[in-house]
């Protein structure tokens, strides 16, 4: 079995430090990518830091589910892939591909689903590793075409902040006329921003930061409100058609009920571990919804990035060196970041 260089932690309070972790050659139906950038999602930093408890991190652990690269190597029952392709990896790497779940493209939901990181691989027989590593093996039927027309650094965060923002605005049928809000302008926040958008939608931002008002106008916002200003929240009382909030950290849902029109959704993709309180009256008056969404199955992400392609598309993205990682994660914490991360893997293969 061929090893790859990642960079892994040993414990939640432990940094990052270089290690080398066992990759499988090919199997008739892998393909083997060198992955060329890898965006940092704050789910790494929840799972390197053991912060969900549903979800107790297996150590050592190598995170990053937002993986762009080329093929270098295909198994032989391969047809979708040819080395020297550009390729993608989000989330996923496997599912039973029989289940109904996998049946109507929610392979997030296979009972059988295997995430990127952290989940038991069957070919190692300990957990899988991500993308903060020089290549990866993935069964071909969860690799994604890559548009050819976007740079590379600012695709890889689509495999992941993109494709769950795009997934929820697509379900609560976001389009013109629409009124909708994005709280917390971070990775996912930006990427929704720019979604709604492009969809023709009317995009208002909620953001705790002052200092991102500009460039949440110049990302596509009509209009921005400071989330902590109750006379900027009650400006907007019930007009939302929709609200997708993002944000990391517990914080009180109220004034985005009250946002919501009649029949409005709030949909959580922001995933802090302890939970949120909800006052029934701020949802049944109204006959308001509250969902959560995840990430979002292959065929969603296929077509999200071809949409991302015809619209030109990609994350508002700072490159750093894989060896800048434990900076980047206490930067990530204080929302300093503008607006992903995203790990240029050549720093990897140089050391
Ligand atoms: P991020 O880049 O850190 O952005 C989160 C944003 O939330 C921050 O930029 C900040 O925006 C806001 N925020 C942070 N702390 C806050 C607080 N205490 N009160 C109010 N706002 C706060 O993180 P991300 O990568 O976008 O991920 C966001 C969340 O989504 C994480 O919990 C992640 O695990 C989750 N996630 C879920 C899925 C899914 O499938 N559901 C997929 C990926 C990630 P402002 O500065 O604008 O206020
Ligand atoms: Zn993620």
């Amino acid at each position: 079995m061929p090893n790859a260089k990642a960079y892994s932690v040993a414990s939640a309070t432990s940094p990052f430090t270089r290690t080398t972790i066992p990759r499988r050659d090919p199997t008739p139906h892998d393909v083997q990518i060198e992955v060329l950038f890898c965006g940092i999602c704050h789910s790494d930093l929840h799972q390197a830091r053991n912060e969900w408890s549903a979800m107790p991190t297996v150590y050592p652990c190598v995170p990053g589910h937002e993986i762009v690269g080329r093929v270098t190597k295909v198994g032989s029952a391969v047809t979708r892939f040819t080395a020297g392709e550009l390729a993608g990896v989000g989330c996923l790497v496997d599912s039973d591909g029989t289940c109904p779940e996998c049946k109507a493209h929610y392979e997030q939901f296979c009972p059988g689903a295997v995430y990127t990181y952290n989940s038991p691989d069957k070919h190692t027989g300990r957990v899988t590793y991500g993308g903060y590593s020089d290549s990866i093996v993935v069964n071909e039927r969860f690799v994604l075409r890559i548009p050819p027309n976007l740079d590379l650094a600012g695709t890889a965060p689509l495999l992941c902040a993109g494709i769950t923002t795009w997934s929820p605005l697509r379900r609560q049928g976001v389009t013109k006329n629409k009124k909708v809000g994005v709280v917390g302008l971070g990775g996912l926040g930006h990427m929704g921003v720019k979604f709604a958008r492009a969809l023709g939608a009317h995009v208002v931002v909620f953001t705790t930061s002052t200092f991102k008002v500009e460039d949440a106008h110049r990302l596509g916002a009509h209009e921005v409100a400071i989330s902590k200003n109750a006379k900027e929240m009650s400006k907007h009382a019930g007009s939302f058609d929709m609200i997708l909030d993002t944000v990391s950290a517990l914080h009180d849902l109220t004034p985005y009920f009250a946002g919501l029109k009649r029949d409005g959704n709030l949909t959580l993709v922001g995933a802090p571990d302890q939970p949120h309180a909800v006052p029934a009256f701020a949802l049944i008056f109204g006959n308001k919804s509250l969902s959560g969404s995840l990430i979002g199955g292959i065929q969603a992400t296929q077509e999200m990035l071809d949409f991302c392609g015809e619209h030109r598309i990609t994350s508002d993205v700072e490159v750093i060196p894989i060896q800048k990682l434990n900076e980047a994660y206490e930067r990530l914490l204080k929302s300093d970041v503008k607006y992903r991360f995203s790990i240029d893997m050549a720093s990897l293969k140089a050391e």
